[in-house]
């Protein structure tokens, strides 16, 4: 069994973007620069977008944050937008989510040009990943992608199965793992909480991408012997047992699983520290105008 270490495939990659802007500063090009909106003062929010600057400058972009009060009305947050869209310094933003009751998260996501859309939530860039068209891929699938491509993991008719349906995390992953490309080529089942049966589908799986949300869901009894299973699911719970009072865990019971597996991602350490690389591989494509030329 394999555990597959998020955090220093993270770190590799983050180390191959810092050593390209290095490049890029030397020769006098433009330095990629990722813009975030935030909106209010949710804690959590204000923890990823944190971080999301923090990887910015570590790996040399320029970075900008576009604070907005909660009270802000979803036409002056639509304006916001179509000025970071004709801003010619800014190559992609995000807008963290979610956001304030009185905002429509629909017309937000497709207020922002696709070309700066460095999540890939505009139906534009869905479209053009469904079509197996260059488009931006939302930061959580696609750092799965990068994980089972570095750690070389067989795709290719496998049967994979996905648990959850979100639109930023179960569905891309559906999609992409069904795309005729490496990783891919699988043979997939997407499963949700009307799905009947789900421990004789998941035990058809050569693959298990588990992103529900539901601490320690997936048991061993899911999951046949040699298995690779990816664990999306992040929930805080209290311990007693750390100094912060919390502790995180994914949404498979990992001590009865990963004896059972071929390779597994560990929470914390697997798949979360991918996300943010991911958006910060988007970015560096939209400076460079990779996906739309
Ligand atoms: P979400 O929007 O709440 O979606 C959960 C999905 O799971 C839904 O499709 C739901 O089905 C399905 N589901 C719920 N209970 C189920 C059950 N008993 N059996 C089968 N399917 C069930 O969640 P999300 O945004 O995709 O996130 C999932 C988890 O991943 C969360 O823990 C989140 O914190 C974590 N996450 C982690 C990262 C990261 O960077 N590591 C990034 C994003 C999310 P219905 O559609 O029928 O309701």
């Amino acid at each position: 069994m394999t555990v597959i270490d998020g955090k220093k495939i993270s770190e590799e990659i983050q180390n191959e973007i810092s050593a390209e802007v290095k490049k890029i500063r030397s020769s006098g090009g433009k330095i990629p620069h990722l813009a975030a909106v935030l909106v209010g003062n949710d804690g959590a929010s204000e923890t990823y977008v944190g971080g999301k600057v923090k990887a910015c400058e570590k790996v040399g972009f320029k970075s900008t944050l576009v604070r907005l009060p909660g009270t802000v009305s979803e036409n002056d947050l639509l304006k916001k937008i179509a000025e970071l869209n004709c801003d010619n310094d800014i190559d992609g933003f995000i807008v963290q989510l979610p956001l304030p009751k009185h905002i429509s998260d629909r017309k937000v996501i497709e207020t922002i040009d696709p070309k700066k859309d460095v999540d890939g939530f505009h139906p534009v860039n869905v479209g053009r990943m469904a079509l197996n068209l260059p488009s931006y891929l939302p930061a959580t699938p696609y750092g799965i992608l990068q994980l089972i491509e570095r750690y070389k993991i067989e795709t290719t008719g496998k049967n994979c199965v996905v648990i959850g349906r979100s639109h930023i995390v179960g569905s891309p992953m559906s999609i992409l793992m069904a795309r005729n490309a490496y990783p891919g080529n699988c043979t997939v089942t997407i499963t949700h909480s009307k799905t009947k049966n789900l421990k004789e589908i998941c035990l058809s799986a050569d693959i298990l991408i588990v992103a529900l949300g539901k601490a320690e869901f997936l048991t061993a009894d899911y999951v046949k012997q040699g298995t690779v299973v990816i664990d999306v699911g992040i929930t805080r719970v209290k311990s007693d047992k750390t100094k912060s009072g919390w502790k995180l865990l994914g949404d498979v019971k990992y001590d009865e699983v990963a004896p059972k597996c071929s390779f597994i991602t560990p929470v914390p350490g697997g798949v979360g520290p991918m996300t943010i690389t991911a958006l910060l591989m988007n970015t560096l494509k939209a400076s460079k105008m990779e996906i739309y030329t």
